[in-house]
């Protein structure tokens, strides 16, 4: 299986040697790791570096950073960067109450969507408390490589953009989250793949989370869905492999 959203740069992870081991013993085939300020990137090439070919690396661009200068930082790592996918970019409505700040996010996130497409990398999209908006966006922007992280929107909107071919990943708070569970059950398992968020969204509330942590992820939804815990990882690996280009 593979986590397809982790944030190792985090300095939490003093240990993240042991993590790395814990997650290979836990079965974790591959990690993609994200960072969402430019300057984590020398944090991130030495985590790329302690296990060669496991880790691969996204690039992204915090939604409330908001800052010109930041974002021509986020464009040249998109620019030269070996990665996998731009993200996280997006909209946060959550945090942005102010109607000119979340206008603002709009023009950054729309101007990642046409960056991503220009370079053809596939999208990873955060839309904390802005599922619909985020959606709209990319509609209207024409993405189509599309992977909605932990998406806390409704589920007829998420089964919408699951028909468009959008991607969605589960984190392993839904073991707890009632609204990722009702997630799980109305997306097909074609259109699911698995992530952590690692450090947060754990699924022992309010411990460090890790990437071995997948595995509740992965129970979770074998047990929504009524099938193998073998045939969610055959078909959520496919679509992280196929998406990724992995
Ligand atoms: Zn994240």
């Amino acid at each position: 299986m593979i986590d397809v959203h982790a944030h190792l740069t985090d300095n939490s992870y003093s240990d993240l040697p042991e993590v790395l081991k814990r997650a290979k013993e836990a079965g974790l085939e591959h990690i993609i790791i994200s960072i969402t300020d430019p300057s984590e990137i020398g944090r991130a090439r030495e985590v790329l570096a302690i296990m060669p070919g496991f880790i691969s690396l996204n690039v992204g661009f915090d939604p409330m950073t908001l800052s010109e200068e930041k974002y021509r930082d986020f464009e040249r790592l998109v620019e030269s960067e070996h990665i996998v996918g731009v993200g996280e970019v997006g909209l946060d409505h959550f945090y942005a109450r102010d109607h000119g700040i979340r206008d603002l996010q709009e023009q950054f996130f729309r101007r990642s969507i046409r960056l991503a497409m220009r370079r053809e990398l596939p999208l990873v999209v955060h839309s904390r408390s802005a599922g619909r908006a985020a959606l709209e966006v990319l509609y209207s922007e024409g993405a189509d490589r599309v992977l909605m992280h932990a998406f806390d929107g409704k589920s007829g909107d998420a089964r919408m953009a699951a028909e468009r071919g959008f991607y969605f990943s589960i984190p392993t708070s839904v073991v707890y989250s009632q609204q990722k569970q009702k997630l799980v059950k109305n997306l097909p398992l074609e259109s699911l793949m698995l992530e952590t968020d690692s450090p947060v969204l754990s699924p022992i509330r309010g411990v460090r989370n890790e990437p071995a942590n997948l595995i509740y992820a992965l129970k979770k939804v074998a047990e929504i869905k009524g099938v193998t815990e073998e045939e969610v990882v055959k078909i959520t690996t496919w679509n992280a492999k196929n998406f990724f280009r992995l």
